[in-house]
């Protein structure tokens, strides 16, 4: 079996430490998924990964505090305000406190996530903050997942203790959605700004997406630099409007990991490389990052995704010890131990 010599090139490249060029991200992306250099490319991919970060998984887990019709209207979730099924309904703090103690149980949680719809309540918000502070272990961060905010914003976030802010310029923000382009790039300069960590992805990936769209989006987000990127299929939810185009098989979402991690080589900020949702796939072609899920969630029909589509601590433990995963990193650095359910990795 013979691979292409351009696509040879660009790998090797990669193992020397050289990110791909735009173009080349271009030629990764055309590669069908069945090929053997696209195999080729998430076995490199996974590698360097590794390397990278240390053969340590980052476990994630986020909490949907919140669910109402959404403004937003995104042509793919479930909270959109023209096809929204869910019920509104604001989790108690008590609730929050409590799925945060099951998703930290083990000690090797990273940073709990705190999602809402794009509007939302801030003062409930820097409430549930102060109260995860007080409850959480020490070693875990909060990050929020909200709507677009102002550096004033920013700055209260972080200084309630919020270490880090998820935020995306979608592919296709503004056309479908309601939002404006424009404003998520400034909420991302505010992330920054009042220093707190940029969790960023590649999303909501679709078929209808050319490589172009894909590689533009990637290279936005290293341009400014990250603390991390990930990539994210669209799940074609029955009612919204872009299922219609399905959705990428995750081989594909997995080929598309490899390159958002190798054009990042070469991105000092880079600390890590989330897949969503968690499957084993992508823990194998460059992501070392999954999340565990609670409450309500933008690809779930359910309002207590925990019950449906969202994986559990206990899930993610297991996929990563699947995938050779024994370890997940704390924000200080050091590591925690993945309970093995029984998996002993062949060392
Ligand atoms: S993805 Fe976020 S911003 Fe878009 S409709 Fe859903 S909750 Fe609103």
């Amino acid at each position: 079996m013979t691979i292409h010599t351009t696509i040879q090139s660009i790998l090797e490249q990669a193992q020397a430490g050289k990110a791909p060029t735009r173009e080349e991200c271009i030629s990764l992306l055309q590669l069908p998924e069945q090929s053997y250099e696209s195999a080729l490319l998430r076995a490199t991919a996974d590698q360097l990964s590794r390397a990278k970060f240390g053969h340590a998984g980052m476990l994630l887990a986020q909490i949907g505090i919140e669910i109402a019709p959404c403004r937003a209207n995104c042509k793919f979730c479930s909270f959109a305000r023209d096809y929204t099924d869910l019920p509104v309904h604001k989790m108690s703090v008590e609730d929050i406190l409590l799925h945060g103690k099951n998703l930290s149980a083990h000690g090797n949680l990273h940073s709990l996530f705190l999602m809402t719809m794009h509007d939302f309540d801030f003062e409930n918000l820097l409430q549930v903050t102060s109260a995860l502070k007080k409850h959480l272990p020490a070693e875990v961060d909060v990050v929020v997942n909200i709507g677009d905010f102002d550096p004033q914003q920013a700055n209260e976030l972080h200084a309630a203790g919020v270490n880090g802010a998820y935020h995306v310029r979608r592919l296709r923000e503004g056309i479908d959605n309601t939002l404006d382009a424009e404003e998520r790039l400034q909420t991302i300069e505010n992330i920054r700004k009042a220093g707190m960590d940029w969790y960023t992805c590649c999303e909501p990936i679709g078929p209808e997406h050319s490589p172009q769209e894909i590689v533009d989006q990637i290279f936005e987000v290293y341009a400014i630099g990250c603390f991390q990127n990930a990539a994210m299929r669209r799940v074609a939810l029955p009612k919204s409007p872009l299922s219609r185009h399905g959705q990428i098989s995750e081989l594909r979402l997995a080929q598309i990991v490899s390159v958002v991690f190798l054009a990042g080589l070469e991105c000092k900020e880079l600390k890590s490389m989330a897949v969503h949702e968690p499957n084993e796939l992508g823990l194998l072609s460059g992501a070392n990052c999954i999340y565990a899920e609670a409450g309500a969630n933008p690809r779930d029909t359910e309002a207590q995704t925990e019950r449906s589509r969202g994986c559990g601590l206990a899930d993610c433990e297991r996929l990563f010890m699947e995938c050779g995963y024994a370890q997940s990193v704390l924000p200080s650095g050091k590591l925690a131990t993945l309970q093995s359910n029984g998996i002993q990795l062949f060392a």
